[in-house]
């Protein structure tokens, strides 16, 4: 039976990944500070603990895995990661995991590691135009990314590739744009803004106001989380290290994000733009590399799974009405 170990296990992305590897009939082990929040884990072991921990982290990695999918940061949507406020602790976090994982990794002969990068890697300077963003792999250097977030990221991509040139550990580098999707964080500053959104337009009563960070004419792009497992799991199979985009190509305003979850809520809502983190002007993945690399591209339009969303966020404040009734 073949082995794996998803960092990150109690999150969102990972949370995922452990029903898809389960399906696929691998043994896998979770690890994460916390369980996850929205569904039982389907990890065959679920080990709760700090991955800055170099012991735990030996003991967790106790064995040489098949695979072995590195999601664990110290991170969270725009209010937690653009305000400066968690600045230390991002960079600091973050670049533990990835020391001790990978080192690890290394030491226990581990057939082959996925590093879950992220596109705010790419320069601020190449995103001020939010209808041309220039989001192509090549573009990260020289680089300038515009959060310390981002500047962790570009750095343990590097120790990844390094160890890679070095020490032989076989790595995958993958750069998320946006991803989204039910089970994921929709409440208490680490939401990014399709959950945020929803959220927003669901507990709203008809004929309100809800708000929208920035003037909403910043622009991003964001892609379903069941599209996101396949293209990481096609890539971590594939003879391609990467780095590379995964991500949808549909281009959004906020503004227009805002007006899709209000049309899918039924309501008639008016949009108040206020004052608030929004990161880079524009933003978009540019999937030219992983098309003629992998062969893969997202089909659903960002609508379908917007939907999906509001469904799962509406759901989620009605239990908990429900309960507190
Ligand atoms: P998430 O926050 O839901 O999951 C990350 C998990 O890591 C959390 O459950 C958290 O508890 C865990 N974690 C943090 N510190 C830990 C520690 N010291 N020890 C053990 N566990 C720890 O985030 P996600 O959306 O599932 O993202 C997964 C990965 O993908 C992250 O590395 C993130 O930076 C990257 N990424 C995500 C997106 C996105 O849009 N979701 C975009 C770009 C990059």
């Amino acid at each position: 039976m073949k082995t794996a170990l998803v960092c990150g296990a109690g999150g969102f992305i990972g949370g995922h990944l452990v029903k898809r590897l389960k399906r696929e009939g691998f043994w896998v082990r979770g690890v994460d500070l916390k369980l996850h929040e929205h569904a039982p884990s389907q990890a065959d072991d679920f080990v709760l603990g700090d991955l800055r921990d170099q012991i735990l982290v030996r003991a967790v990695i106790d064995r040489n895995f098949d695979e072995v999918y590195q999601l664990a940061a110290d991170m969270g949507g725009a209010g937690y990661v653009f305000t400066g406020a968690h600045d230390a602790d991002i960079l600091h976090n973050s670049a533990m995991i990835n020391l001790n994982v990978l080192d690890t990794c290394r030491a226990r002969g581990v057939g082959r590691i996925f590093y879950s990068s992220s596109a705010c890697i790419y320069p601020e300077h190449n995103q001020l135009d939010p209808d041309n963003p220039d989001c192509t792999e090549a573009s990260a250097y020289p680089a300038n990314p515009d959060s310390d977030y981002g500047w962790e990221k570009l750095f343990s991509e590097r120790l990844y590739l390094a160890y890679r040139r070095n020490h032989g550990v076989e790595c995958r580098i993958a750069r998320f744009h946006n991803i989204f999707g039910p089970e994921g964080s929709w409440e208490g500053g680490k939401e990014k803004a399709p959950a945020a959104l929803c959220r927003k337009v669901a507990l709203c009563p008809d004929g309100g106001e809800i708000e929208v960070w920035g003037d909403g004419l910043q622009t991003r792009s964001f892609l379903y989380i069941d599209a996101c497992i396949e293209a990481m799991v096609r890539l971590m199979r594939s003879d391609f290290v990467g780095p590379v985009n995964i991500g949808s190509e549909e281009m959004i305003t906020i503004n227009d994000l805002a007006r899709m979850a209000v049309a899918i809520s039924g309501k008639s809502l008016a949009i108040r733009n206020t004052p608030g983190p929004v990161g880079v002007r524009g933003r978009n993945s540019d999937n030219r590399l992983i098309r003629a690399k992998l062969g893969w591209e997202p089909k659903a339009p960002l609508r379908e799974g917007m939907e999906r969303l509001y469904r799962w966020i509406a759901a989620e404040i009605a239990r908990r009405h429900n309960q507190v009734g």
